[in-house]
């Protein structure tokens, strides 16, 4: 990056303990924030709380210090932010570029609606109403958004409309759940986040966080986004649908076949060394560019 210092970031969301397709996230973010000098956070996506499972905090901080990572400053908690998300949405509201909606799923469904890229696109029937936003959901108007697009470092140029293809998406749920999209902006500038590595699943989401970012007037990260790991069902490794968590005690075995889907080189005797070593190792060779953005096909089989 032409400037300032790379900052990264880890953000788990605490569904369940980390499986090998986060470590895979972890590993590459770590490395590629480290291999420029840069900061590598580590921030906690405990926002959508029905969510959260008991336990699976201390079960991920526990791994990645098993593992060796070794994460800049506090710890930032989604949760101890409600108070910012408000503020936040609040401002939105005033600059009218959100609104109140009281319609359901359901009621939607009914009156067949229909289907873009991330479920229905929302007819817009509350946006003249000027409901009051207590026990509402929230709604970013997209009227005026057209093109989103950004060019990804693995994936390459991207675009969706989203006016067209998405739609006016919630910031806030009815239930008072903030939105990862709106949690997700405004933490990674809270934290000065210039990197963002993480997942191919939320390529489409990165459509949603530019424009949010123009809403907001933030500068937008550069972008970075990896192969999915996909088990033999053919269905991508996820914490809430239990994928197996990754072996603290054998951490050099998880971290090499880690390194290896990244495609990144990696030597027999790393298997003897500490986690600590091998990430030393693996940030020295670090090289974004071998990673293959098809390799989302691969199949992992935990041994
Ligand atoms: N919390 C998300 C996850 O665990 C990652 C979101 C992000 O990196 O922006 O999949």
């Amino acid at each position: 990056m032409a400037h300032g210092k790379v900052i990264g970031r880890f953000a788990p969301t605490p569904s369940g303990p980390l499986h090998f397709g986060s470590l895979v996230t972890a590993v590459a973010s770590y490395c590629h924030s480290r291999s420029q000098q840069g900061q590598w956070l580590l921030r906690i996506e405990d926002v959508d709380t029905p969510r959260v499972v008991k336990g699976a905090t201390s079960q991920i901080l526990t791994s990645l210090e098993a593992y060796g990572f070794e994460w800049d400053g506090e710890v930032l908690y989604q949760s101890s932010r409600f108070d910012y998300y408000e503020s936040k949405l609040d401002e939105l509201l005033n600059q009218q570029d959100c609104y109140a909606c009281e319609c359901s799923r359901k009621s939607l469904r009914e009156k067949g609606v229909k289907s873009g890229l991330m479920g229905q696109i929302y007819p817009r029937i509350c946006a003249e109403k000027n409901i009051t936003p207590n026990n509402h959901s929230i709604r970013l108007n997209t009227e005026s958004a057209s093109i989103s697009r950004f060019n990804d470092q693995i994936y390459g140029n991207f675009e969706l409309n989203l006016n067209e293809q998405v739609g006016d998406f919630i910031l806030k749920r009815v239930d008072g759940i903030y939105a990862y999209h709106l949690a997700v902006v405004l933490d990674d500038d809270s934290q000065n986040i210039n990197q963002v590595m993480r997942g191919a699943d939320l390529l489409l989401s990165t459509c949603l966080h530019l424009y949010l970012h123009q809403r907001f007037k933030l500068p937008t990260p550069q972008y970075l986004h990896l192969p999915l790991v996909i088990d033999s069902d053919g269905k991508k490794l996820s914490k809430q649908t239990g994928a197996d968590a990754i072996d603290n005690n054998h951490p050099a075995a998880s971290l090499i076949s880690a390194l290896k889907f990244l495609n990144q080189p990696t030597h027999t005797s790393w298997i003897n060394l500490k986690p600590q070593v091998i990430l030393q190792q693996a940030t020295r060779y670090w090289d974004h560019k071998l990673i293959k953005p098809e390799t989302h096909i691969q199949v992992y089989e935990p041994s």
